[in-house]
């Protein structure tokens, strides 16, 4: 992936594209009189947002030792990742590579740019064929592949990400929604040896702040300024940029909430060890599992009567329901539902 420009990958007409300037936040001012937006003189939250989110980008760049320029900032994830199918993906023309079973939005996205979406079976244990990939990504129009580890809704992480960052040369995308239940290591680490990486992360699982609808691309400065280009200049509302520095000053926070969740993890995956209706309990790096069920159909409508919402991923995965990690007290009153059953 060396051997050519990242800008040989773009879209035509996004290289042409002139991102929207506003002009207070890319100067300097003292203590400007602001006539320029059409904003309302009165009240706390009227001013529009900082477009460049400096000071959350300043913030995750020190926590990352990585420069401001290579980190974007979505309206979730779920926004970077349609803008990084629309800079790349000419519509009717190229294709997205994801795996299945994976993260549902890579394809709706893609189906809405009108490209492709190419699947990667997953093997018994969910995990990447190799070779079917090495095979899959001989066709030219895949543009990008969307890697995502902990894999949702498997819970499983893909090991050897250099392998697949080696053996295509269009851009890998790595989601890590998941990636601070994990233990493992990120691939921020890579950052720097592959310009194809981008590397998605997000404030609404560990973090613990889905309401805030914040998202992180971390990439080459080249990738984050076509980013830049082409998102909605005011992406990330004022009182999410606000809510999102406070938490990144609380040092504990993340820790905190992690070990809370895996400890309660562990929990659970012991109490369905012994739980008849369930047949299979899967592995998991993510706050959440797959488990098989004798009974999938009288097990979700009992688990409805009591208006314990779970996700059903049959028949895509026989058999089995994604459920996430709550509280000690909602976790009993679904342990004690399903040995009762
Ligand atoms: C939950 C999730 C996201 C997060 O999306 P946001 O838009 O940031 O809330 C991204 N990728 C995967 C695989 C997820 O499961």
């Amino acid at each position: 992936m060396n051997t050519f420009s990242i800008n040989t990958l773009v879209r035509e007409n996004i290289l042409k594209l002139k991102p929207y300037i506003s002009f207070r936040d890319h100067n300097e001012f003292n203590e400007p009189i602001y006539l320029d937006a059409n904003e309302s003189p009165f009240g706390e939250w009227n001013r529009y947002p900082d477009s460049t989110q400096r000071k959350l980008k300043n913030s995750l760049a020190e926590l990352r030792s990585l420069s401001p320029a290579q980190i974007a900032v979505g309206n979730g994830s779920d926004e970077l990742i349609d803008l990084i199918i629309k800079i790349f993906c000419e519509p009717k023309k190229d294709a997205i590579l994801m795996m299945n079973p994976s993260f549902a939005m890579y394809g709706f996205y893609a189906t809405i740019n009108e490209n492709r979406v190419l699947q990667l079976d997953l093997d018994e244990n969910f995990e990447i064929v190799k070779e079917d990939f090495l095979k899959t990504v001989k066709e030219e129009s895949i543009k990008v592949f969307f890697l995502c580890s902990p894999n949702n809704p498997t819970g499983n992480s893909t090991e050897d990400i250099e392998f697949y960052l080696q053996n295509f040369d269009g851009i890998v995308v790595v989601d890590e929604a998941y990636i601070e239940f994990s233990g493992k290591k990120s691939s921020l680490e890579l950052l720097a040896q592959y310009p194809n990486l981008i590397v998605l992360q997000t404030f609404s699982k560990a973090w613990g702040i889905a309401g805030a609808r914040v998202g992180v691309a971390y990439a080459s400065e080249e990738i984050i300024q076509l980013i830049n280009t082409v998102k909605a200049p005011y992406n990330v509302n004022a009182l999410s940029q606000e809510l999102i520095l406070n938490a990144l000053e609380d040092e504990n926070r993340l820790k905190d909430n992690v070990r809370d969740i895996v400890a309660e993890r562990t929990w659970l995956q012991d109490q369905f060890k012994d739980t008849d209706c369930i047949t299979k309990v899967f592995p998991t790096d993510a706050n959440f599992f797959l488990i098989k069920l004798k009974d999938i159909d009288k097990v979700y409508a009992k688990m409805l009567e009591q208006e314990i919402l779970t996700s059903r991923r049959d028949p895509a995965i026989p058999g089995c329901i994604r459920i996430n990690v709550g509280t000690r007290q909602e976790n009993e009153k679904l342990v004690n539902l399903l040995k009762n059953i």
